[in-house]
């Protein structure tokens, strides 16, 4: 199967016949074969978004809505369909992927309320006989670059805040996952989405995403992915004074108090650090625990880690699925030596496994390292696989000082009874998303999403707050006094 570029409402051939496969990561299989398009492509369908902007934006925003309820509906009635497309390119389990696509079917279906929402403000005006108000502004064309973990769910939580607020966009997948996105085409052309509004260009990051970056015609750049392209796409954006919304990578924690109920951060725990084989933004990667119940935890995680299944995660009995590709299995063994070396113990793990039935796909031991330090480079780096390291710490404060001395800031847990310390917790813990008595993972649509420090640059996903990536804000005045008043100077008292 070869996949085509979406423009215009059209398949299209890229213009290039340069093609690279698409693998399934438990088996190996070739799945599909997906075009590595051209900075020409971009500009192909920037030119139709473009034109296609002009008309969307003056479709009444409930109209524009009524497609996403539509784009909604489609996903409900397909549900198994793309959740089976998606643990085939992707690899998390079935469980997972349908999960990720409900995801972006109440997306839809959210968005699709703001079409009749959209607030902006009425205020008074300092003068007499005059109104002011804000409301928000379609921005233009906008630019979508995912990544390869959520290749539905991010898509969704970028694409339906801009169409409703009446952006069209041009949308890059990351080449490892380019089938989801080409079932959100067939999607898009289903619920009839006016030619234009919505573009997929299938390549590489240095060439489309450089394009995408580079392009005149595109006033926003929406980027999900590894905080070192971030920074890329951050640089070469302002350099063209661009919006640029970045969600980046995370070191994420989860805190266990010596009050904690065990049973229940164990499960926290293992949900957290395996589901998706550790490869979410906000997977748990470090464990900081209080002494006094440090052995206990470890011995109770060793125990669990042990009965986790591993497998092709069409199996429904599966847990731990494979990881992307060879290049992350590299990554994450690489870091197992580095810890090593740096002095911290390896309990659960460490290995690929190569033999049958493993030896055709991307499969990697749940790993549990402890004796680790805060400022090892396992206790630092983002390793994106199924790695959690288990660091020790004495006293509420430390475990706060220790979450929060990382270069990241997406996700951060504590598992506590104390409701002081849950409170001064909720405070003090300085990611974007802090969960209490549940692990670092599960992201609700209708809350924003995103991170501090080297996670993002003070935008959000999801949420209300997605709109302001989509929107301009516009402050109108009108004055019907019939004569000249000037703000700041006719109002004295
Ligand atoms: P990546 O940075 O390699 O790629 C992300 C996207 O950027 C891909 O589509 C890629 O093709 C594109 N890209 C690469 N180079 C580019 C360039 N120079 N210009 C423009 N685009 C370019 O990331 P990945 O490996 O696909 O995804 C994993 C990373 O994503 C992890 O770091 C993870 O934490 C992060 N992530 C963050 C969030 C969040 O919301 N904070 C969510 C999911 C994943």
């Amino acid at each position: 199967m070869k996949l085509a570029n979406y423009v215009n409402g059209k398949w299209q051939e890229s213009s290039v016949a340069e093609y690279t496969a698409v693998l399934n990561p438990a088996n190996g299989e070739e799945l599909a074969q997906v075009p590595l398009s051209t900075e020409r492509d971009v500009d192909i369908a920037v030119k139709a978004a473009k034109a296609a902007q002009k008309k969307w934006a003056k479709v009444p925003a409930p109209k524009r809505a009524d497609y996403l309820f539509e784009i909604g509906r489609l996903m409900k009635q397909k549900k198994e369909q793309l959740a089976q497309v998606l643990t085939k390119e992707m690899g998390k389990v079935i469980e997972e992927a349908r999960g990720e696509v409900q995801e972006g079917i109440d997306m839809a279906y959210y968005m699709a309320g703001e079409g009749r929402r959209l607030f902006g403000e009425t205020t008074p005006s300092e003068l007499a006989d005059k109104f002011a108000m804000s409301v928000r502004s379609p921005i233009g064309v906008v630019g979508l670059i995912t990544p390869w973990n959520f290749p539905v769910a991010i898509a969704t939580w970028k694409s339906f805040p801009a169409i409703v607020a009446g952006n069209t966009f041009l949308w890059k997948p990351a080449t490892e996952t380019p089938m989801m996105a080409n079932e959100m085409a067939q999607i898009f052309h289903e619920a009839k989405l006016p030619d234009g509004v919505a573009n997929i260009v299938f390549g590489s990051g240095s060439e489309v995403g450089t394009a995408m970056v580079e392009h005149r015609d595109i006033s926003v750049i929406s980027f999900t992915g590894s905080t070192e392209t971030g920074r890329k796409v951050a640089e070469a954006g302002g350099r063209n004074l661009k919006k640029v919304s970045l969600e980046m990578g995370g070191k994420n924690a989860v805190i266990v108090m010596e009050d904690a109920n065990l049973e229940l951060a164990v499960e926290g725990i293992l949900w957290s650090a395996f589901g998706t084989a550790g490869q979410r933004c906000t997977a748990c990667s470090r464990v900081i625990v209080h002494k006094d119940v440090k052995e206990e935890l470890q011995n109770r995680l060793i125990d669990k880690i042990k009965t986790l299944t591993i497998g092709d995660g069409l199996d429904e009995s599966v847990k731990v699925g494979p990881v992307i590709n060879q290049k992350a299995i590299e990554k994450i063994h690489s870091y197992i030596g580095i810890g090593q070396e740096e002095g911290a113990t390896l309990l659960v793990g460490g290995n690929i496994l190569t033999y049958a039935p493993y030896n055709k796909g991307n499969y990697y031991a749940p790993t549990l390292f402890t004796d680790v330090a805060p400022d090892m480079r396992i206790a630092q780096e983002e390793i994106f696989g199924p790695v959690v390291s288990i660091i020790e710490v004495a006293d509420f404060e430390e475990a706060i000082e220790v979450n929060n001395n990382v270069i990241y800031g997406l996700s951060s847990s504590i598992y506590t009874t104390d409701v002081n310390r849950v409170f001064k917790a909720q405070r003090d813990l300085d990611t974007g998303i802090v969960y209490i008595n549940a692990g670092t993972t599960g992201a609700e649509i209708h809350l924003p999403f995103g991170g501090t420090k080297g996670t993002g640059n003070g935008h959000r996903d999801s949420g209300v707050a997605a709109l302001d990536v989509f929107t301009e804000w516009k402050s109108i005045y009108v004055d019907y006094s019939g004569k000249l008043q000037r703000a700041q100077i006719d109002n004295e008292i």
